[in-house]
């Protein structure tokens, strides 16, 4: 969906429950820039297709917002078509961690018979793990032509997670670092990764974004970028005075 005059958000690919995630592109005059590459290269390919239509003549870019496979695994559709692929230095992943996202994924299929078909694993078909080929060990900025990208290191989820930022727009592609009506996923974490998450939140609310096309869940605009992201920063402060992550209490309270 188009949700500004140059960025657009594709929503919703499937991932192990209850999880789906989303990515983006920001369409200059002369490049467009890809954030995230989706979970698999179904995803991938989609997000390339919508991504070439807009504007054809573009030069293509993908960026990833993290670690995460969720946000990773379409890399290899993209850096097997010529795209450059941009991310965090600290993105090492490996086929073996994918294979194990992908058994996950296959131990929630409800119906038994399915299950042991590993029918779940059909969408993951050819998908195979590209790191990064140009790695971010600063903040950059991206000029797609008459359009400016900032990236944003913006650890605390991960250390790897940075945002997207389109100042002329303001339009904030802001990865896992704020998610949209979900428990923050802290569970990778510690209480020094989620302090830092704190400040990565304060430099968030000061881009005074209007628009916020968060990793998972539906886009925040208007009132719903503070209320969210001040909802997130609870549930991360919480965390810290319990020195555990919300997901690891029983009750799910
Ligand atoms: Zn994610």
């Amino acid at each position: 969906m188009q949700i500004a005059q140059h960025c657009f958000a594709l929503m919703g690919f499937a991932y192990t429950p209850p999880w789906s995630v989303n990515a983006g592109f920001i369409v200059g005059d002369e490049k467009t820039l890809i954030v995230d590459s989706g979970p698999h290269i179904l995803a991938a390919a989609t997000i390339e297709g919508y991504a070439h239509a807009v504007r054809p003549s573009n030069q293509l870019l993908l960026i990833n917002t993290e670690r995460h496979l969720d946000h990773i695994s379409g890399n290899s559709h993209f850096a097997d078509n010529g795209v450059e692929v941009y991310g965090h230095v600290g993105i090492q992943r490996q086929n073996s961690e994918l294979k194990s996202d992908i058994d996950e994924y296959i131990a929630c299929t409800p119906n038994a018979v399915r299950r042991k078909r590993e029918e779940a694993a059909i969408v993951f078909t050819g998908t195979r793990i590209i790191n990064p080929i140009y790695k971010i060990t600063s903040e950059i900025k991206f000029n797609l032509g008459n359009l400016n990208a900032e990236v944003l290191l913006t650890p605390g989820h991960t250390p790897t997670n940075l945002c997207v930022f389109v100042p002329a727009e303001r339009v904030l592609f802001c990865g896992d670092s704020v998610v949209s009506r979900y428990l923050p996923n802290l569970e990778g974490g510690s209480v020094r990764d989620w302090q830092q998450w704190l400040s990565t939140l304060d430099r968030i609310v000061a881009l005074e974004a209007e628009v916020l096309v968060c990793g998972h869940g539906p886009i925040l605009q208007g009132d719903n970028v503070p209320k969210e992201i001040q909802r997130v920063r609870t549930i991360i402060e919480r965390a810290i005075l319990g020195k555990k992550a919300p997901t690891s209490y029983e009750s799910g309270k």
